[in-house]
């Protein structure tokens, strides 16, 4: 899912943990988790099984799932999937890592389960965790300027051959100085990417379910496609804000706090995933002007479900339009792209009346 195959690399490098990259998603783990998950389960659980599976299949003897509570399914995921694999014939051992908000006693059991006895003295835990973290927020750094560049780099390839470089300079880099040095060298290589400043460029905000949000398989790598029609993309979800602690999300550089203030004049609490901060992070895109705002969701999804009934209201209010994509194992690219063209069109045609407006000359388009 989106950076993570990089920071798990990190970590497994870290704790000398011996482990099995799974393959990256297709079509058949997509078919292997729907064949095996309950049909009106979420797409990230029957992707998740899916690549377990494969993951088994090619000689793990444990698996790793996130845990947690709260008003979503994801925390039942793991003894559901559990379950599905026994009933399959698999046997291996599933540690659950739970976050430290739902319990720093279960965080604690299941980061030692992870890197085993030896080395989970809490001093030696704690120093890793913390460079790993950092690790983290420069990769989803990287993912930001590539968002932010793509739609206005002067010559095609540039921003990509960027963020190939930055990220293997950030791979290499171990201790807290390395990993600070390998953040100069990645922003600087960012910075000399050329820039077409004479390209109109429109800006699109993207929010969402994460799993969606950051999996370009299943997004159908959105941001290239929005970069190479000329659109600054910014996202408001990131593997790093979220386990930031804190709630301080240095990458989408709004704080929990301010997230749902943003969203107050239409949700005020709580309702699982990620479903407030797409209404607040919807609010934010709007009231800085983006033209546009899209939405993932996997189909079934409840925390989004109830997010897509309050960006009716943000849209019409705040004048933004905000395209909901709803994603399951049926979604075919070529309609996302069409849909997608038309939000590009409607965009370009607001940008056109706003300019006519202020000019005082008739919108007629
Ligand atoms: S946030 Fe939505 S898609 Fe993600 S696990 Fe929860 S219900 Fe499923």
């Amino acid at each position: 899912m989106g950076n993570l195959p990089f920071i798990v690399e990190d970590l497994a490098h870290r704790f000398d943990i011996d482990y099995i990259e799974p393959p990256v998603f297709s079509e058949e783990t997509v078919r292997i988790g729907a064949s095996l998950a309950p049909e009106f389960a979420c797409l990230p659980l029957k992707a998740v099984v899916g690549t377990f599976v494969q993951a088994l299949e090619a000689g793990a003897d444990t698996l790793l799932m996130g845990g947690g509570s709260g008003p979503c399914r994801f925390g039942y995921y793991a003894e559901l999937q559990r379950r599905i694999l026994e009933k399959e014939g698999y046997r291996f051992n599933l540690i659950v890592l739970d976050p430290p908000s739902t319990s720093l006693k279960a965080a604690y059991s299941g980061l030692r389960g992870i890197v085993g006895p030896d080395v989970a003295r809490l001093g030696t835990l704690v120093r890793e965790l913390k460079r790993a973290l950092a690790k983290v927020v420069v990769f989803d750094e990287i993912e930001k300027w590539v968002l932010a560049l793509k739609g206005r780099e002067a010559e095609e390839g540039s921003v990509a051959r960027a963020a190939e470089e930055a990220r293997q300079v950030t791979s290499a880099a171990f201790t807290g100085k390395e990993i600070r040095r390998a953040r100069r060298e990645a922003q600087l290589l960012f910075e000399e990417v050329p820039l077409d400043d004479n390209r109109q460029h429109m800006r699109f905000g993207l929010v969402g379910e994460i799993f969606v949000v950051l999996e370009p398989y299943f997004n159908f790598d959105i941001g290239n496609w929005l970069g190479k029609r000329g659109v600054v993309v910014e996202r408001c979800v990131h593997i790093a804000d979220t386990v930031y602690p804190g709630g301080r999300n240095p990458i989408f550089g709004y704080s929990d706090r301010q997230v749902a203030r943003a969203a107050s004049p239409y949700l005020t609490h709580e309702v699982g995933g990620d479903g407030l901060l797409s209404v607040g992070a919807t609010a934010i895109f709007a009231s800085r002007g983006f033209d546009a705002v899209i939405h993932f969701l996997p189909f079934t999804c409840m925390p989004e479900v109830i997010a897509k009934s309050v960006l009716f209201r943000v849209s019409e209010e705040m004048g933004i339009p905000v395209l909901s994509l709803t994603i399951d194992e049926q979604t075919g690219r070529a309609g996302i792209e069409t849909r997608m063209e038309a939000l590009l069109d409607l965009a370009r045609s607001r940008r056109r009346r706003a300019c006519r407006e202020v000019a005082g000359l008739s919108v007629a388009t």
